[in-house]
């Protein structure tokens, strides 16, 4: 920390960057004494199997941070309701940009400021279904035009092998955390695989998003097990 960091005032005021804009024009932040400005935007990943609540958490975090008056975007890949919303599996609901490989998510955050929108934040879910290169936007963003970026999502696929997404975001983010919301296996152990069950069996080869509900009836489905019987394939008396 610096003397003059240490005498520079608090200011909590976000100004607008522009393209290539390095915050450089910005007012000068407070600084901890680690040297990061005291109010530094993070990129957090936040995963869990399914069924664990993630999309819940998800729209309960954009409904926190906009009662503190702070604004976001809403962004999405392939939900369950393969519409451009988040849905939960306890029936809540929110609208929300459906990401594609063409979007850019810094353009998403620029275009919205160009148009008089603040954007103080972004609800990144289904963050395993986005590409690499938008996970680098996110960190962009964040380091860039101090927004934070709050990613929501799987971290392994049907084999248990890491998402390249999930896997990026956990070398970049700023946090990881387990969300706390246990799903159990049949056998009453912590659920942590997602296992993809095709006319009753485990299916352990094939393309890495296949959508799929957790809900016995659809043709492909997924079901939450413990790793000795994601292993065994024992999909339960009821599989
Ligand atoms: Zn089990």
């Amino acid at each position: 920390m610096t003397d003059d960091a240490a005498a520079a005032p608090t200011c909590l005021a976000r100004p607008l960057p522009g393209p290539g804009d390095d915050r450089a024009g910005g007012c000068a932040a407070a600084r901890a004494v680690d040297g990061r400005p005291l109010h530094a935007a993070a990129l957090k990943f936040f995963w869990g199997p399914m069924d664990c609540g993630k999309s819940t958490m998800a729209l309960q975090m954009n409904y926190n941070h906009g009662r503190q008056g702070r604004r976001g975007l809403v962004t999405t890949r392939i939900d369950r309701s393969l519409g451009p919303q988040v849905t939960t599996r306890i029936g809540l609901a929110h609208s929300a940009i459906e990401v594609t490989d063409a979007l850019d998510l810094r353009d998403l955050v620029r275009d919205a400021w160009a148009e008089g929108v603040r954007v103080d934040y972004l609800i990144c879910d289904e963050a395993s279904f986005y590409n690499l290169e938008h996970i680098e936007q996110m960190a962009e963003l964040v380091d860039n035009y101090d927004v934070d970026v709050y990613a929501f999502g799987l971290a392994t696929d049907f084999r248990s092998c890491l998402f390249p997404a999930a896997q990026r975001l956990f070398e970049l983010a700023d946090e990881v955390a387990r969300i706390q919301v246990e799903v159990l296996c049949w056998c009453g152990r912590e659920g942590l695989l997602n296992a993809r069950v095709v006319d009753g069996r485990v299916v352990r080869e094939g393309e890495q998003v296949v959508i799929g509900d957790t809900v016995d009836t659809a043709d492909v489905r997924y079901q939450v097990l413990c790793r000795r019987h994601y292993r065994s394939g024992d999909l339960g008396p009821r599989g």
